[in-house]
């Protein structure tokens, strides 16, 4: 059985990932857990999402079908916040994950769907399920059983004790950094040492205490063992979609649509010009066509790679389109264009800068009648490197393929 929850908690409280923590716990009795759990990133640019627009699925091997149900049910019942807004959920049994659920999977992650999108797929493949006042975690619970990771890195992570949801977190800073210290690159995303902070864990009221990101189970435990907090509850390793770009569709300049993500080519038209709030924008073009991107406050540090770009500058884009502007997550910088500057000469004779003789008629000094062609011009350098440049740590998207994975190529993490 394919098991897949979404929409379960509230800004106020609750994590999918702790539902399906405690509901795994709870249905060993009744089968075997096969292979990983999956933490699901789906589409950043979903309207209803609560935080990171996560849902989760695992398989289950029983042929105790009715009590599984039941045991689902009855867990998402009581682990859901009911009261919240935007809390639709959704929950998925399915015997086995189709084509079409993986299809299903690749547009939730790159477009915007409906709920009946989820109810007619699900009708029509025959699966059990169960979607709860709108249901529309429907979509989310398909997509999340659906998905087919070719790309894919893990998070482990650990919940509070019960009593101790709501309260001030206790983590131990120091330890925090020497766990990063102990396993970056193989682990990444626990502290931002450009800005000087721990980003691996919430600051709200849900049972999550921290998640270590990475790519390799044994660094990420490693982490976990260094790291000195309040006592852990239950920690989970899952293995997910986050950090490869699986929200990213190639696109174009002047054919790309709001709510989806893109990499896109072109050349800065205009250096980058700054708003109330420090977020910066530019203009990228790609012949006759032009798009705004956007560097927000939020993104820190990257700004001034951002400010430092100029027109002519060859780029290839990263991140979603929101009203029309895209909002930069990584940017890799092809080609920089020279600056140049020029003056007008020195005379030879008496090292004064010479003046202009007259329209098109070349500089001259009074005073030694001497006379040259024209202005002197020189390249200025460039502070930049070509190559591949992305928001701190404190500022990724769950998705968004962080450089210390990108190790083949020209790249500079932020770190
Ligand atoms: P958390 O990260 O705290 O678990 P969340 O950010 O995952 O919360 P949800 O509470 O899961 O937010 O709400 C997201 C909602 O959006 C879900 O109902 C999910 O089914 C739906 N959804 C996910 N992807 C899409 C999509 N591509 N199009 C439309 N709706 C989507």
């Amino acid at each position: 059985m394919f098991i897949g929850i979404d929409d379960t908690d509230s800004e106020r409280g609750l994590c999918t990932t702790y539902l399906a923590a405690v509901l795994m716990e709870r249905l060993r009795p009744l089968g075997k857990i096969v292979g990983r759990p999956k933490l699901i990133r789906l589409n950043p640019c979903a309207r209803y999402k609560t935080r990171g627009n996560a849902a989760l699925a695992f398989e289950l091997e029983s042929d105790r079908q009715e009590e599984v149900r039941e045991m689902a049910l009855k867990t998402l019942l009581e682990l859901s916040d009911f009261s919240g807004m935007n809390t639709n959920p959704g929950l998925v049994i399915a015997p086995q994950v189709t084509t079409r659920m993986t299809a299903f999977y690749r547009r939730a992650v790159t477009e915007i769907l409906e709920i009946k999108d989820a109810k007619t797929l699900l009708d029509e493949e025959g699966v059990w399920y169960r979607g709860f006042k709108k249901g529309r975690g429907l979509i989310g619970a398909l997509a999340a059983v659906g998905a087919a990771l070719p790309d894919f890195t893990y998070e482990l992570i650990a919940y509070r004790e019960r009593s101790r949801w709501g309260t001030p977190r206790r983590i131990d800073a120091a330890s925090v950094w020497r766990a990063d210290a102990l396993t970056y690159p193989r682990t990444w995303d626990t502290v931002d040492h450009h800005n000087n902070r721990i980003v691996f864990a919430p600051h709200s009221g849900d049972p999550v205490l921290f998640g270590i990101r990475g790519s390799d189970p044994q660094a990420i435990l490693e982490a976990f063992q260094t790291i000195e907090s309040e006592s852990v509850e239950r920690s989970v390793l899952y293995q997910t979609n986050q950090g490869t770009d699986a929200h990213i569709l190639n696109g174009e300049v002047g054919n790309v649509k709001d709510s989806q993500s893109y990499r896109l080519r072109g050349v800065v038209a205009e250096p980058a010009q700054a708003i109330a709030g420090g977020h910066l924008f530019f203009p990228l073009q790609n012949g006759t066509a032009r798009m705004s991107c956007a560097a927000f406050e939020p993104t820190k540090n990257f700004r001034s790679i951002v400010n430092q770009l100029t027109s002519g500058d060859e780029l290839e884009v990263y991140g979603s389109v929101q009203e029309g502007t895209l909002n930069l997550e990584k940017i890799n910088i092809l080609h920089l264009a020279d600056i140049v500057e020029t003056q007008a000469p020195i005379c030879p004779e008496c090292q004064r800068r010479m003046e202009s003789a007259g329209k098109g008629q070349g500089y001259r000094c009074r005073r030694c009648k001497t006379h040259a062609e024209g202005r002197v011009r020189w390249r200025l350098p460039r502070d930049l490197k070509t190559g591949y440049y992305e928001v701190p740590p404190c500022a990724r998207r769950h998705l968004s393929k962080p450089l210390v994975r990108m190790n083949e190529e020209k790249v500079h993490p932020a770190r």
